[in-house]
């Protein structure tokens, strides 16, 4: 044996002698790092359920339970009554400024009819789309109604804010954010804004772009990636995926999008068909099995009609629920349903108050967050 080969089987000695001592200590802190391991994956996930565990609360039009819809007074009070987003629904005026009001036309919220006589189409509508901005802000605004706002109008909802009463006016989507982004900066928040964008079928046939100019909006206040407080919500699934594949890409914008899910028969949405005519959009698709995963394809969540995912047939002791909120989570799609509200024969028969319908909306459904008229009772029945 060489001097070199004695060396060799001492030091292959001495290594098995040390492998032997390295194995049990590799052992003993295997053992350790499985342990510290599994302290720290449950502490993850409590520390994730901890984090998660709260919906997020989105103010439906603002705290529209207490002050007129789409006013800034109810933007104000929703972001006081604790909301984390506020919602603003758009339309587009004669003059290409994007406001804040539900519907694309004037009559349930507004007193045109006395201010412009005579303006409304053949269908007695006043379209915003026929009036400048300049013209709508001449106009007071009100909680819905019904009937002769000069003679006694019938409220849409009896024990809310009264009708007409007190002086609200329309305002445009960037006055919007300038007053949630002040806000925000004053009180050292960060409550996000989830604008829609409403019926662009219906925009396009007035030969409007409306989704080019919100986004132009949002990207001049800042909201243009993932990490920005917004959720883009439509009902409108061919132009989300626009928005996905063209739009925000053109303009260097990713934020997340949110598909609303209505029944088909609320005639939401309108599409063009093969031969060029304008029909219904048929909503009956995204009820069924790999729906979800096809709107994962371009939107982040979905917007489902809150009887989607609870059904109306439960009963206390026997909640129904569908299978949309598992199937929506399975594609990693956030799921937030509207509208939660307090008002006398709003709340379903299951539930006994507003409370215990949010509760069980969270707790057995696992939804991620809900549109809201009532921001600080949602933020009590959660806490
Ligand atoms: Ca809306």
């Amino acid at each position: 044996m060489t001097f070199d080969a004695c060396e060799l089987t001492i030091r292959n000695k001495k290594t098995e002698i040390d492998y032997s001592v390295q194995h049990r200590l590799r052992k003993r802190m295997q053992l350790i790092m499985n342990g510290l391991r599994t302290l720290l994956f449950f502490t993850t996930i409590t520390l994730f359920q901890i984090a998660w565990a709260k919906p997020i609360i989105i103010a439906h039009r603002g705290a529209s339970g207490y002050l007129p819809e789409h006013s800034l007074e109810a933007k104000v009070l929703a972001f006081a009554q604790g909301a984390d987003f506020i919602e603003q629904d758009l339309v587009m005026t004669k003059d290409n400024e994007i406001v804040v009001l539900h519907e694309h036309y004037l009559n349930r919220v507004t007193d045109v009819a006395q201010k412009y006589p005579g303006r409304a189409r053949d269908d007695g509508k006043y379209y915003v789309i026929d009036f400048t901005l300049e013209e709508l802000r001449q106009l007071r605004i009100t909680n819905g109604y019904k009937g002769d706002p000069s003679g006694q109008p019938q409220p849409e909802w009896p024990e809310r804010f009264p009708v007409f009463q007190s002086r609200f006016s329309i305002h445009t989507f960037a006055e919007e954010i300038e007053l949630i982004q002040g806000l925000n900066a004053l009180l050292d928040q960060n409550i996000g804004i989830y604008p829609e964008i409403k019926s662009p079928w219906f925009h396009r046939q007035e030969g409007k772009d409306i989704s080019q100019s919100v986004l132009a909006i949002l990207k001049q206040y800042g909201y243009d990636s993932k990490k920005d407080p917004i959720f883009l919500q439509s009902f409108d699934p061919n132009e989300l995926l626009r928005i996905d594949r063209q739009l925000l890409p053109k303009m260097q914008m990713d934020i997340p999008l949110v598909q609303l899910i209505a029944e088909t028969s609320w005639l939401e949405t309108y599409e063009l068909n093969a031969k060029g005519e304008w029909q219904p959009y048929d909503y009956q698709w995204m009820f069924e099995k790999g729906a979800m995963a096809r709107i994962s394809d371009y939107a982040e969540g979905i917007g489902p009609w809150k009887p989607f995912i609870i059904k109306e047939t439960s009963t206390a002791k026997d909640i129904q629920v569908t299978p949309m909120v598992r199937r929506a989570h399975a594609a990693g799609l956030v799921v937030h349903p509207y509208t939660f509200r307090a008002d006398t024969g709003r709340i379903p028969s299951w539930a006994h108050s507003f409370e215990t319908m949010v509760k069980l909306f969270v707790e057995e459904a696992k939804i991620d967050g809900f549109f809201t008229d009532f921001p600080d009772r949602a933020r009590k029945a959660i806490e």
